[in-house]
């Protein structure tokens, strides 16, 4: 207690995969402020205005408050009691008449590990499909697998802490001083000293201001100028033998691959001097110890996985793995993308990334669970889409997840949502997505409910209840316990600190997590049965035992080679650090009166061939579709390339996006997205 009649109680931010620690002032279940406290390892006193001030949203107004069931086109306020029995008959019906794998789950990164773990257990367990997917799938499920082929393990190999203790820093593909500003400021910081700190991005971002080496690379191009640092280092001598011979395979086949790539061709595709490029290599080659940091101008890209491959292989090469200060640190757009992806949510894997295929795995799954498991691979995202449009899916269940807004081609999402018998979403707000809805479940917000959240750097911490849920909302662990006692499963009542100790018992790298001693820092995993938690992974071995390297060669984008000669310009999508992904929460945020509409930003050589002023309206065209947005003249990006975010809906950018996806992951390509403007 620290005021009279005033409680302090600390949480984690719902926002990016930072994970800062928040202290909540509250009375009379209000929330009065937030503060960033001293003690907490993560964020040491600071947040962004994100966490700190962005909170207001808790009880909005427009808070979806009961469930609702859509009748003769309108949706009607029900019971939870009815609700449950709506969907429990609606999809028993449905297994009958089509099979399980007609309906499928997608979960969400906004919700605790507990509460995912539920998800894709309700999918595989009650429902018996492999068909559950989450919004990884439109973020970092390159990393995922790019560094599981790679090392073995999907995961950050090292702490934030450890920017302290390294020599260089690359970040590609990233914007952290928006998207991640706590990590930003820090990086900022060491940029700021005159350290060796390599920028590979289109757009000139402020932490490319301040870096040593900017490789302003044309959109769709990591592969060929990481190919050209990788050929720069071996030519160079710069390899690290040692670490090279004794923790990895495949490297004689690779550094043949290398050394015959057309430096002429990636230099031509990628608009980067090759010596700028050589100069960045031997930067990061020589230094003692180089960390790398990596976003979604990584991973949203035709070759996203193939490019997670490629910086495992520049870290693998220089042996900047397993030791302080070194590493591939994949930069977490939300607050618990590690923790969804541990879980379970993946079609292809299950709690603990065991493969569903592998017939011994199956068989512990089903011991565990208690009931038949699939064998079969599942439906990702997209193919979910594709097979609502071919008929196939006929019911999904989305946790959390505004795929309207936020997923590519929006006209082809709507169409696929049309297409289902039924369509439940549960929820905070009325989103873009929840519009298509025939069944609402509210539900209820971080600030209402516990569980774990894992941040960017495999730490798991505990959320606390600061206000009691709003209206008739629940914890969506609640309502997934609800729905499958309702189907017929036997699960336990719901408490996160339950689901937890189900989750250390099926989950290796969870087997020491015990709520009661999550203390205020977490634990980072693999957490040994002792309780031991890990700082650095792969610091004697990797999961798979030796690091693989793998070559691929560039490959332009089918978006590029089908659509430029019509389509001249390349639009690519971020975020701004007042608002955040769809804006669902910001939006209802004071956030909103400093940042209140998407913009374009455009060069202004650009501008001036097509009479475009300052704040001009622009339409953008693509293939699928147009949109009207106002223009913000900056040499940020260079000219060809034009820069948005996506966080209002009044501008729905996404029906512009394409739906080319990751050759691997299936991840949508939204940084390579063909274009023509003309003033509007
Ligand atoms: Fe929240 Fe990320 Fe901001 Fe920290 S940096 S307060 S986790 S949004």
């Amino acid at each position: 207690k620290a005021l009279v009649g005033q409680d302090k109680i600390r949480t984690v931010c719902t926002y990016c995969g930072v994970g800062c620690n928040l202290e909540v002032s509250v009375k009379n279940d209000t929330i009065l402020s937030i503060q960033a406290p001293w003690d907490a390892e993560v964020n040491k006193g600071h947040t962004c205005l994100k966490g700190r001030y962005a909170f207001s949203f808790y009880n909005h107004p427009e808070r979806l408050q009961y469930p609702m069931i859509r009748r003769n086109g309108h949706l009607e306020r029900v019971s939870w009691n009815e609700v449950y029995d709506f969907i429990a008959a609606k999809l028993s019906t449905i297994r009958t008449e089509y099979g399980p794998n007609a309906i499928a789950g997608i979960s969400s990164s906004r919700c605790t590990n507990e509460e995912n773990y539920l998800m894709q257990k309700f999918i595989r367990a009650v429902i018996g499909t492999n068909n559950i997917d989450g919004c990884a799938r439109v973020c970092h499920s390159p990393t995922a697998i790019g560094m599981q082929r790679a090392f073995g393990t999907g995961a950050a190999t090292n702490s934030i802490e450890d920017i302290k203790f390294t020599d260089c820093i690359m970040v590609i593909g990233a914007n952290p001083t928006e998207g991640h500003p706590v990590t930003g400021a820090k990086l900022k910081q060491f940029a700021m000293k005159g350290k060796t700190t390599i920028v590979i991005d289109p757009r000139r971002t402020e932490l490319a201001k301040y870096a040593t080496h900017h490789l302003q690379l044309r959109p769709g191009t990591n592969i060929a100028v990481l190919d050209m640092m990788l050929y720069y280092i071996i030519k160079e001598g710069l390899t690290n033998k040692d670490f090279i011979e004794a923790r990895t395979e495949g490297f004689a086949a690779f550094k043949d691959s290398i050394l015959n790539i057309n430096l002429d061709q990636l230099e031509g595709v990628s608009g980067v001097p090759r010596e700028q490029v050589r100069a960045a290599a031997i930067a990061y080659a020589s230094a003692n110890s180089a960390m790398s940091f990596h976003g979604l101008g990584v991973t949203e890209h035709y070759q996203g996985t193939f490019t997670v491959m490629q910086i495992a292989n520049l870290a693998m090469i220089t042996g900047n793995v397993g030791r302080r200060g070194c590493g591939v640190n994949p930069l977490r757009g939300q607050n618990n993308v590690q923790g969804m992806a541990d879980m379970g949510v993946q079609p292809y894997q299950g709690a603990g990334y065991f493969d569903v295929t592998n017939p011994d795995y199956n068989r512990m799954y089903e011991e565990f669970y208690g009931v038949n498991i699939p064998i079969e691979i599942g439906l990702t995202i997209p193919q979910m889409y594709n097979a609502a449009l071919d008929g196939k899916l006929k019911a999904l269940w989305i946790m959390g997840e505004d795929l309207v807004q936020s997923d590519p081609n929006t006209t082809k999402v709507i169409k696929a949502l049309e297409s289902l018998d039924l369509l439940v979403v549960q929820e905070i707000f009325m989103t873009e997505t929840a519009r298509y809805a025939d069944v609402i479940l509210p539900a209820a917000s971080f600030l209402e409910k516990e569980g774990t959240f894992t941040n960017g750097e495999r730490r798991i911490q505990r959320v606390n209840k600061v206000v009691e849920p709003l209206g008739e909302t629940k914890a969506d662990g609640q309502i997934m316990v609800e729905m499958m006692n309702r189907m017929g499963y036997d699960q336990a009542p719901y408490t996160a600190k339950g689901v937890l100790e189900e989750i250390a018992r099926i989950v290796p790298f969870f087997a020491g997590v015990k709520w009661d001693e999550l203390g205020k820092q977490g634990k980072q995993w693999p957490v040994a049965p002792d309780g031991t938690d890990t700082k650095i992974l792969h610091t004697d071995t990797f999961k798979r035992g030796k690091g693989q390297f793998f070559f691929r060669e560039y490959i332009e984008s089918p978006e590029i080679e089908s659509f430029q000669q019509d389509y001249p310009y390349i639009l690519t999508t971020n975020r701004v650090l007042e608002h955040y992904n769809a804006g669902t929460m910001t939006r209802r945020t004071p956030n909103v009166n400093i940042v209140d509409e998407d913009l374009l930003l455009i060069h202004p050589e650009d501008a001036g061939r097509h009479n475009i002023a300052e704040a001009d309206w622009v339409c953008i065209e693509s293939a699928r579709g147009k949109v009207d947005i106002r223009a913000h003249l900056s040499d940020e990006v260079k000219p060809g390339v034009l820069s948005t975010t996506f966080h209002f809906p009044e501008l729905m950018v996404n029906l512009v996006t394409s739906d080319v996806h990751d050759s691997e992951a299936k991840c949508p390509e939204f940084k390579v997205v063909a274009v023509r403007i003309r003033k509007a």
